[in-house]
């Protein structure tokens, strides 16, 4: 089988990388880029540096500060019209996956017109779009190397995953300092996001040797250094590995995909407004254990990549080991269920029908080892309620 392998043209990595910024978008013959962010690092002064640093490159950029977490339609329009008015050649998304995400729609609506709807998966984005220079800020969504956008129908709630190569970035500039000033619930929100995405492109019906080497060794990685950054945020080693972790994660279920768990994943994010990781967090367990029957080897090569199973452990003992280590992480990273986050049990139950429909409408699922009926999906729902 031949694999078809996507990455960004160009990739700074390393403390520090945010000083090139201006070098890598001047190097693209790129001059009038909008810098795409949010409130919170608009605030902070931090987008105000990294638009020195683009000026100092002798570019002419202009700021968009207006995304919101998990972005909207709605959200979009704003944006649309600071890229318009500034007459942008490209797009620099600056935050955590909603600022990224928001530039790539950006990106395409800017020159195809439309609204996101018309271009949500299956459908397979190739362009045009405006190139997107993307700069993480958390150490989690990996969109910063993936050609995935995820935008909330304003009218629906519906979290939409749109794909495609008009979507990838055509640079990312990933410098661990900027993920010095998460706390610790963003720190660990991200985090388990990020080993979904490795976990679920290993145990992909679509993974393949390129991915499954950075899933394993991202894998690794997490289980070494996500619980030291949740508990010290200014453990420069573990945030280094995490960064580093969560970009190849992304590479990895880009050209993989994600499963079942980011499939039921956003519709709680939707209808609940549950941060991306988080509601992530609360399914990981479960899913799982739905899961491992179909692909014990599989699961049980997380395990041992996370560091809780060895090759002695045959492969059901191994990943019935990976179900009781992700337990464990999500109690030792204080993640609520959803009865404990405060979710009305009668608001769950009865969207619950909703959300296995919108869940295989998303095309995830079915890459899971184990592929589940919408009435699996439901009792999954009732069971992570808790
Ligand atoms: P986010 O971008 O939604 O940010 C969450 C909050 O953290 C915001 O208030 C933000 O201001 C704050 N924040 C960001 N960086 C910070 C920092 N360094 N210090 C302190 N606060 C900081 O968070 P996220 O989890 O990175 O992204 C979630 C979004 O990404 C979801 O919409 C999810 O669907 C999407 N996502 C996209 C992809 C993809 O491939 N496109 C993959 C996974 C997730």
């Amino acid at each position: 089988m031949v694999a078809s392998l996507s990455l960004p043209r160009i990739l700074r990595i390393g403390r520090g990388a945010a000083e090139e910024l201006g070098a890598v978008v001047a190097g693209l013959g790129l001059r009038r880029p909008l810098l795409v962010t949010d409130a919170f690092l608009a605030g902070t002064g931090a987008a105000e540096r990294l638009l020195g640093i683009l000026r100092g490159a002798g570019l002419h950029p202009a700021l968009f500060d207006g995304t919101v977490p998990d972005p909207t339609t709605d959200s979009l329009v704003p944006g649309l019209a600071a890229l318009r008015e500034h007459g942008a050649d490209s797009v620099i998304g600056f935050g955590g996956g909603s600022p990224m995400d928001t530039a790539k729609a950006l990106a395409l609506l800017g020159v195809q017109g439309g609204g996101m709807r018309d271009y949500k998966a299956p459908h397979v984005n190739l362009g045009p779009a405006l190139p997107v220079i993307a700069v993480p800020t958390t150490a989690g969504s990996g969109s910063e190397a993936t050609q995935v956008t995820v935008i909330t129908d304003s009218a629906t709630d519906e979290k939409m995953m749109c794909l495609g190569p008009a979507f990838l970035p055509i640079a990312a500039v990933v410098d661990m300092e900027l993920t010095l000033s998460m706390p610790p619930r963003l720190t660990a929100d991200t985090g388990v996001d990020a080993l979904t995405h490795a976990v679920e492109a290993y145990v992909s019906r679509k993974s393949g040797p390129f991915t499954d080497g950075l899933a394993l060794t991202a894998i690794a990685t997490i289980g070494r250094h996500l619980r030291r950054a949740y508990a010290d945020g200014s453990d420069a080693e573990a945030r280094e590995a995490m960064m580093l972790a969560a970009t190849q994660a992304g590479i990895a279920f880009s050209n993989s995909s994600v499963a079942l768990v980011h499939g039921m994943s956003r519709p709680i994010g939707a209808h609940f407004h549950v941060a991306h990781g988080l509601s992530n967090a609360m399914l990981f367990p479960a899913v799982t254990a739905f899961s491992v029957h179909a692909a014990p080897e599989r699961y049980a090569d997380c395990a041992r990549a996370l560091g809780v199973a060895t090759t002695a452990d045959p492969a059901a003992a191994a990943s019935a080991k990976l179900v009781d280590a992700l337990h464990t992480l999500c109690h030792d990273l204080d993640v609520p269920t959803p009865r404990s986050y405060g979710i009305d049990h009668s608001a769950w139950t009865g969207l619950t029908p909703l959300m296995a429909e919108q869940a295989l409408a998303s095309g995830s699922p079915a890459n899971n080892p184990a592929v589940p009926t919408a009435t699996q999906i439901e009792e999954l729902y009732a069971r992570v309620y808790a």
